[in-house]
């Protein structure tokens, strides 16, 4: 929807509006809210609003610290939860340094530049995601835990768990904010769900997946319940992906679709799977940005761990789903919730671009189960595998001249930085798992 900033105004009259947020992510997609009474609003469209950068982290040292806030009038939502008088409403913002130029350490902005870089080759970038998460039980305290107590199976139809009541909840408040909900549906872990959402462009479907989080762990919590997009919760079952499906316009038409090929694929197709494949390794630690996000990229959860495509096979990083058409497109299987959904689409999109710049023609797929292969079959293949933890995808993160491209030296910096201090903390720990498995043993 097209809003104007005279539509706004006019909107948060009519519904009787009385609190603002003004939201935006941190470097790590962690959404920030500034609050401001209805009051404030026109001058917050106005992008007079300023704010204190130094508070958020991976922003600005203190002594550049004013910050603007620009709201992009179309992100306007008035929240379908109501406190007892008035409504609370949103508008997600660009952030702005004091001179009027665009933040370079803005998730927002970095999305933004990365998607002209399509358009300006000719071309609209679509993006359709999967996220998947968990809902636990909390403590007689209120703090989360790791129980789930449904019994409720992949797909199942008897709603025999809480979950189920929370998920009609979610699905209900994402409709009532304009989100098109196509799935909605158990997942395989016990208490793991997911809900899929009609895809849209990019910055559309990025600004959607942060509100997408928020608006599960909200409507979770007034059910009892914890929501959370870690990857891994528990060792043992599937992890929570979030499966990107992404695709390329010129107007109304698919550019990925050729009738003419073996495989309907286009060379422009070819080529953004060409560069998916050739910087998968590089945009991983972007797309699965945690510690914990390599516990579930293994073997045996239908998680991918080498990087290859295939059109019928679910373990390699990309599917090519058999839609053709307008619904031809490539799904990036990677990725997890716990991504900055603006810095995930950007490198991946920077990534297929690159392909396309470049000719990258992908190597043949593979149609079998990777999975089966042995080491030196994969080889032959020429089939690479997945950083195998945090530090090995920074590392990679360093090397591509291509991934720092699409964050910009500010945000690469200060995301690389944190990296590897949050590698530090972890590496320095000692784990369960250790004490288990040494302490009788030496
Ligand atoms: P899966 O088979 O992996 O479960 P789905 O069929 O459920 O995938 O589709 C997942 C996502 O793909 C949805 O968000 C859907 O809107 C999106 N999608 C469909 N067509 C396109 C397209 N042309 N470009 C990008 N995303 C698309
Ligand atoms: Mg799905
Ligand atoms: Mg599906
Ligand atoms: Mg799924
Ligand atoms: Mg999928």
């Amino acid at each position: 929807e097209n809003l104007t900033k005279e539509d706004v105004l006019k909107l948060a009259r009519d519904n009787d509006v009385q609190f603002v947020r003004l939201q935006f992510t941190d470097i790590f997609g962690v959404l920030k809210n500034v609050a401001i009474t209805v009051k404030q609003l026109e001058k917050a469209l106005d992008g007079e609003l300023m704010f204190d950068g130094s508070s958020i982290e991976g922003f600005v040292r203190i002594e550049e610290s004013d910050m603007y806030l620009k709201p992009d009038p179309s992100t306007f939502v008035i929240f379908p939860w109501r406190p007892q008088e008035g409504a609370v409403a949103r508008l997600i913002c660009d952030v702005y340094n004091p001179d009027g130029t665009p933040f370079s350490g803005c998730p927002r902005c970095t999305l933004k530049r990365v998607v002209a870089e399509a358009e300006e080759l000719g071309y609209s970038v679509n993006v359709g995601p999967e996220a998947e998460f968990f809902l636990f039980m909390v403590d007689e305290r209120g703090l989360p835990t790791t129980i789930t107590h449904d019994k409720a199976g992949y797909f199942d139809l008897t709603p025999v768990d809480l979950g189920e009541n929370a998920r009609r909840d979610m699905v209900i408040a994402l409709q009532d904010i304009g989100f098109e909900v196509e799935a909605s549906h158990h997942e395989v872990a016990p208490g793991q769900h997911e809900i899929d959402f009609k895809y849209d462009d990019a910055l559309t479907t990025a600004d959607k997946i942060a509100t997408f989080k928020f608006v599960v762990r909200t409507i979770a919590q007034r059910h009892g319940l914890h929501a959370t997009f870690m990857p891994k919760p528990i060792f043992g079952i599937p992890g929570s992906g979030m499966h990107t499906h992404v695709s390329l316009f010129q107007g109304n038409e698919n550019v990925f679709f050729d009738a003419n090929d073996k495989r309907e694929l286009s060379e422009t197709a070819y080529h953004f799977i060409g560069g998916l494949l050739k910087h998968a390794r590089s945009f991983c630690a972007i797309t699965n940005p945690t510690i914990n996000s390599y516990k579930r990229l293994v073997s045996g959860f239908e998680a991918p761990v080498y990087v290859a495509w295939s059109e019928k096979n679910r373990s390699p990083l990309l599917r090519i789903p058999a839609r053709r058409g307008v619904g031809t497109r490539v799904e990036v299987r990677n990725p997890d919730p716990a991504a900055n959904p603006y810095l995930a689409l950007a490198v991946i999109i920077k990534a297929g671009i690159d392909g396309i710049k470049n000719k990258i023609m992908p190597p043949e797929p593979t149609d079998k189960n990777i999975y089966d292969l042995d080491a030196k079959e994969r080889n032959e293949l020429g089939i690479d595998n997945l950083p195998a933890d945090l530090i090995e995808a920074v590392q990679e993160l360093q090397g591509s001249k291509v991934v720092r491209e699409a964050l910009g030296e500010h945000l690469y910096k200060r995301f690389v930085d944190a990296k590897i201090m949050e590698w530090d903390k972890y590496r320095s720990q000692v784990h369960d798992w250790e004490l288990q498995e040494y302490l009788t043993k030496f």
